[in-house]
């Protein structure tokens, strides 16, 4: 399998240079050249297998010419066997058509483990062929840098250094970080803001000549191999509720379109989905898109699902590629355009095709208690904010009744424990391989918020390597 970048003038590349490279030298993302197709059959042979078994049916293609069938059942067998459920993302049935796929399994409580703890390896893997040595760095406001440090701690050939702003993560969050005292994982608590946080990281990254000395790289979901990963909940889940003989919905609680984007590949390679169902919280922007075309930034609401408060949503971009007919010069005109005016407007012609599979809903918070409430009282399960806005968004959906309607749950209800309990009343306790982080030993190094400060730390410990 090759791959493209969506803006159309960076190198075509296989699957190992993708996963290393991360975004395209020409600004854009990597899409595969062709979507996979499976068939009826091929779906049907899914049935009954493991969820190690199904993601190497599913991901096979995209791995073609990197990785042989051994060597990636070998990665997810690693991958996958640190998940706490035997089903590795359990789906638990709400009522008559609404069931949960708990993605939340994974060593720290977050659906970015699924994609994230495969990554890691991958990395290593392909690092192992190589005389080159990888720095990620990255920036976090709590749970993406947990999975990212858990995935990475103890690979060879990688670093990664996590910025958090000091005292502005829950204990439990920089815990989960600060504990891992792997010798390649750098916690910096840095003295300032998230975005203060953020500003560096983007810094580091434009600052040419370091990056290429420490060869930067980064885990966000702008990684292909992320994407690829989460393409297999879609197939594991519709075949256990009777795909491809009966079709499935699915509600994604949506931040950076990485999940939902998965789902929308799914559904290319022939798995029959009826719908997939954007759910956003206030920061709305892809709601608005696709429900009125309007594609334009505002600025960002804190709300009780943190993970969600996001305006611009990166992974889009792989939408509106095959929305511009794959045309890579016309899609990086309009990237263009809304990189200047901060506004982008959806053709009638796209919309409609959008709208082909695609619904979206804006979910306020008190609909959000509303849901979760309801998942207690009426199911018995607890859910976290985000998966309460993928569920209101399934109930609120005009479906077909005859459709089953699988809400994606993103994280461990114990990760929101204060909204969980002034929604229900009930305080979820974090699983106990979890809880024992407060007896741990923590690492971490507090620096001023100056990119100087922070390259010449980055610079001392890559030098000692
Ligand atoms: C990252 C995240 C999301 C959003 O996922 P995207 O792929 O960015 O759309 C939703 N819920 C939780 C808990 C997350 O951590």
């Amino acid at each position: 399998m090759h791959y493209v970048s969506t803006r159309g003038h960076a190198p075509r590349l296989g699957f190992e240079d993708v996963t290393l490279a991360g975004l395209a030298s020409d600004g854009g993302l990597y899409v595969p050249e062709s979507w996979p197709s499976f068939s009826t059959a091929d779906i049907a042979a899914l049935r009954g297998l493991s969820y190690v078994d199904t993601a190497v049916a599913v991901m096979r293609p995209f791995v073609a010419g990197a990785l042989d069938d051994a060597a990636l059942k070998s990665l997810c067998e690693a991958a996958y066997g640190r998940f706490a459920h035997a089903a590795v993302v359990p789906l638990k049935q709400l009522d008559h058509r609404h069931w949960l796929l708990e993605l939340f399994h994974g060593p720290t409580l977050a659906f970015k483990d699924v994609a994230l703890q495969l990554l890691g390896l991958l990395f290593e893997r392909f690092l192992a062929n190589r005389d080159t040595h990888l720095t990620v760095i990255g920036a976090t406001s709590g749970d993406t840098g947990s999975a990212a440090i858990d995935a990475l701690a103890g690979r060879a050939k990688v670093d990664i250094f996590m910025l958090h702003p000091k005292g502005r993560v829950s204990e439990v969050q920089r815990r989960q970080m600060t504990t891992v005292l792997a010798p390649n994982v750098y916690n910096i608590a840095i003295e300032g803001s998230f975005d203060d946080a953020q500003a560096m990281v983007k810094a580091m990254f434009a600052h040419q000549s370091f990056a290429g000395q420490f060869n930067l790289s980064a885990v966000n979901s702008i990684n292909w191999a992320r994407l690829m990963a989460q393409i297999v909940y879609y197939f594991y889940s519709a075949v256990q509720l009777g795909s491809p003989d009966r079709k499935v919905a699915f509600s994604v609680p949506t931040g950076n379109f990485g999940d939902v984007f998965a789902g929308y590949v799914a559904a290319r390679m022939g798995l029959p989905i009826e719908r997939l169902i954007v759910a956003t919280n206030v920061n709305d922007i892809l709601h608005r898109a696709l429900s009125a075309g309007d594609y334009s930034v505002g600025s960002v609401t804190p709300t009780a699902a943190p993970s969600m408060d996001i305006q611009v949503s990166s992974n889009f971009e792989r939408l509106l590629f095959d929305l511009h007919g794959r045309d890579g010069d016309a899609l990086a005109a309009s990237m263009k355009g809304f990189e200047t005016n901060k506004r982008l407007q959806l053709s009638q012609g796209m919309r409609d095709e959008a709208a082909g599979l695609f619904s979206s809903t804006r979910v306020d918070a008190d609909r959000m208690q509303l849901a979760m409430r309801w998942a207690y009282d009426k199911a018995g399960e607890t859910i976290d904010p985000h998966s309460a806005i993928g569920l209101a968004a399934a109930q609120d959906a005009m479906l077909d009744p005859s459709i089953p309607v699988v809400t994606l749950a993103t994280a461990h209800p114990a990760k929101f424990g204060d909204a969980v309990e002034r929604a229900t009343g009930i305080r979820p306790t974090l699983p106990s391989r979890i809880g024992e982080l407060f007896e741990r030993q923590e690492r971490y190094t507090i620096l001023p918020a100056e990119i100087g400060a922070i390259e010449g730390f980055i610079a001392d410990q890559a030098d000692k390597a």
